[in-house]
């Protein structure tokens, strides 16, 4: 007889989010996720920065200070994404989500985006940031390179990763080794996570359009999708601020990012939201 085994539903609580900034974007990007979506998933957000804060650590987040340089080197980062994944590892959860700190993040959506994918499967899911793959050199042993092409999710975007494929990357990306393995393509964290999966274990990484940057043009993002978006972001882009284009009741100025504005279109109840 075949038993009929029902998989337990994923849950908010079964994805790891990893939020990466450092000391001096605490006050001025940090401060807004926490206002925002951090508020309404605290107990799985891992915020991993460089430098101690007080002022965070008693609101009682979970912080991650880890050793890393604070700059914006590609050393510096990819010691930043390895501590996330080492965080992760380390933790019970059956997903892994990388954000940067400019990202906000819309749970219902992204749980709804990860439960769609079956259980226990080898997924890598993110917004490509080329429209093709990249070419990397991977150094060889001696002086030798190897030309080498993959796909890989802006970091800036947001990307995860399940489980069991982060446990399948381990041999190229726990404790050192993803320090190692992204200075052998010379290339930044977010390139080496792609490299891995693309590359080392041969695993498709899912191209999916509700993740985004500020990279690419956030006024093309259309009022009514909004709330299906997983991720979304702000910033410079060719010279210019880049933001959501989204109507409320905050001005461009009480809101340049957008994400006060995005946050009470999507929980209105919010004590602060007009
Ligand atoms: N970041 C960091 N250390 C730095 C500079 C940036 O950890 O010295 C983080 C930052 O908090 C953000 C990510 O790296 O999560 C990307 O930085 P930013 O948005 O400033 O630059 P971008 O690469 O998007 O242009
Ligand atoms: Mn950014």
């Amino acid at each position: 007889e075949v038993a009929h085994v029902t998989q337990p539903k994923l849950k908010l609580e079964d994805i790891f989010i990893a939020v990466k900034t450092t000391g001096r974007f605490h006050k001025t990007r940090l401060a807004l996720l926490l206002e925002t979506w951090i508020s309404r998933t605290k107990a799985q957000t891992f915020i991993f920065t460089d430098t101690e804060d007080e002022d965070l650590s008693s609101e009682g987040l979970n912080m991650v200070v880890t050793g890393c340089q604070s700059d914006h080197s590609q050393q510096a980062l990819s010691c930043k994404m390895s501590a996330e994944y080492d965080g992760f590892m380390a933790s019970d959860k059956r997903w892994f989500c990388h954000v940067d700190d400019d990202n906000y993040v819309n749970p219902d959506a992204l749980l709804s985006l990860l439960s769609a994918f079956p259980k226990d499967s080898d997924i890598y899911v993110g917004k490509p940031s080329l429209n093709k793959p990249i070419t990397a050199h991977e150094l060889l042993e001696g002086n030798a390179t190897r030309e080498v092409q993959f796909w890989f999710a802006t970091g800036g975007a947001g990307f995860c990763l399940s489980r069991r494929l982060a446990e399948k990357m381990s041999p190229w990306a726990s404790g050192s080794r993803f320090e190692q393995t992204s200075a052998k393509i010379r290339l930044p964290d977010d390139c080496t996570v792609g490299f891995i999966v693309g590359k080392r274990l041969g695993i498709s990484m899912v191209h999916c359009p509700l993740f985004h940057s500020h990279l690419e043009n956030l006024l093309l993002i259309s009022h009514r999708s909004i709330p299906h978006q997983v991720t979304l972001s702000y910033g410079m882009f060719e010279n210019k601020m880049n933001s959501i284009e989204v109507k409320g009741r905050f001005s461009k100025e009480e809101d340049p990012s957008r994400f006060k504005t995005v946050h009470c279109m999507l929980y209105p109840f919010t004590s602060w939201c007009p």
